[in-house]
């Protein structure tokens, strides 16, 4: 089993990220990668490694990162697609809207992605998890609001899934949703924490 870790609050979020997903190292996985949000430009920023959560603790991207206070982070076990930085988490629809990391599998994941490139999208990684980000910015674009477009883009999926999103126009928020899996909220005086 793979980890998600995410923060939103007043300490740093990039620190309390690459060691939530140290901690989680017990699991087993084969990469690992950090979204960034924040309210000024540039909003988002991702950085990605295969290998040990220590390599991406070591990458450039990480020691150039922007202070940010609101990131998810994600260790991952491959089941749709090689370990690679393409396919590593977080992921992002076409426009750079949406960026979410899922634990577990989208079984129907083929039908979808043949689905939403007939509608016009492009994938950037060979994973299921893709199609989650493409299904939130159609939902989104349709002018449902975030929580309405979570219900909307998961309902006719089949599979599982554990999922923290983040949508680049609300900064500082986290929406957080499980079916079977784990997700586990935590409360500090600084901020919380779901990992
Ligand atoms: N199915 C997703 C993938 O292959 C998530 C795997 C996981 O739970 O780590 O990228």
């Amino acid at each position: 089993m793979c980890g998600i870790v995410c923060y939103t609050g007043s300490e740093q979020a990039l620190p309390l990220l690459l060691r939530g997903l140290q901690i989680l190292e017990y699991r087993g996985y084969d990469s690992a990668g950090v979204g960034l949000l924040r309210p000024e430009a540039p909003l988002f920023q991702q950085m990605r490694a295969v290998g040990e959560v220590q390599r991406l603790i070591d990458a450039d991207e990480v020691r150039r990162a922007m202070p940010a206070t609101c990131g998810i982070g994600h260790t991952r076990w491959a089941s749709h697609g090689r370990p690679s930085v393409e396919n590593a988490h977080p992921h992002q629809d076409c426009r750079g809207t949406v960026v979410l990391v899922h634990n577990g599998d989208i079984e129907d994941h083929l039908l979808w992605r043949t689905r939403l490139k007939t509608r016009g999208h492009t994938f950037r990684s060979e994973t299921d998890t893709e199609v989650i980000a493409h299904l939130l910015e159609e939902a989104r674009a349709s002018g449902l609001d975030p929580v309405a477009a979570i219900r909307a883009a998961l309902k006719d999926l089949r599979g599982t899934y554990a999922l923290g999103i983040m949508f680049v126009d609300i900064p500082g928020t986290i929406y957080l949703t499980k079916l079977s899996g784990s997700l586990i909220i935590g409360k500090t005086p600084h901020g919380m924490f779901a990992v």
